[in-house]
């Protein structure tokens, strides 16, 4: 798969447009780490800056890893159209090479207001059962490998490969339980 440094953070990007001035404060707020701002604050600069929706981002967890990439497109419930997507980091764990998948909960940062670095979490091929393909899923067919953001024609990831996961997870994050299922890197709640 294709490898790279741990450069990109995991997105949610999300139906609308952004504007310059949001991409300078999103990359001065990776600079500054410790820099920590309540939920609230958050989703009022965010309101403020782009009231028609937004693209969102975290800081990559962990040090430099080497990790690849994956996009899910969010399928929505209502009219089945893709308008939102999340771009997670992969990666291997351990001598046995498990594979590792990092999310962000779309509920945790859209419903309860919480911080992209505490609405993120892990699922891991053994105690998950996702599958990896490394075919580029078919919603990207067109571009092969290359995920180029729809919001943000600058972004471009390249995508390791394809998930599926049959089975139900949710989010292990308090008071939420997201329910999901992926199937060819789309995302389907429940
Ligand atoms: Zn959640």
């Amino acid at each position: 798969m294709p490898v790279r440094q741990a450069t990109a953070p995991q997105a949610l990007v999300r139906g609308g447009t952004t504007t310059s001035a949001y991409d300078r404060q999103l990359h001065d707020q990776r600079q500054d780490t410790h820099r920590r701002r309540s939920a609230v604050d958050q989703m009022r600069a965010i309101k403020r800056l782009d009231p028609q929706g937004t693209v969102f981002k975290t800081h990559a967890l962990g040090g430099q890893r080497t990790h690849a990439s994956i996009v899910l497109a969010m399928k929505h419930p209502k009219d089945n159209q893709i308008l939102d997507w999340m771009v997670c980091e992969f990666s291997e764990q351990g001598k046995d090479g498990d594979l590792l998948l990092v999310m962000c909960c779309p509920r945790c940062v859209f419903q309860l207001g919480r911080p992209m670095g505490e609405a993120q979490f892990h699922i891991q091929e053994a105690n998950r059962k996702f599958y990896f393909t490394p075919a580029p899923p078919k919603w990207n067919r067109e571009f092969g490998h290359i995920w180029r953001n729809p919001k943000d024609p600058n972004e471009v990831v390249t995508i390791a490969g394809t998930i599926d996961m049959p089975e139900w997870g949710h989010c292990p994050h308090l008071g939420c339980r997201w329910r999901f299922t992926i199937e060819d890197s789309i995302l389907y709640t429940g």
